[in-house]
């Protein structure tokens, strides 16, 4: 089991897939929270309007 960083699931906010940190497409921060996805667009999508996600 590898204890460093990059490996974490957390979940895509706009499909809910589960991804690994160090595997998604993008990232983006919003009100201090740091949010991954699995595609471009999903990204493109949240940052359309977060207040829809979060
Ligand atoms: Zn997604």
């Amino acid at each position: 089991m590898t204890t460093g960083t990059g490996d974490e699931q957390v979940a895509d906010p706009v499909c809910g897939m589960k991804i690994n940190k160090s595997d998604a497409a993008a990232s983006t921060e919003y009100q201090g929270k740091t949010y991954y996805f699995c595609s471009q667009s999903c990204a493109d999508s949240f940052k359309e309007s977060p207040e829809d996600y979060v």
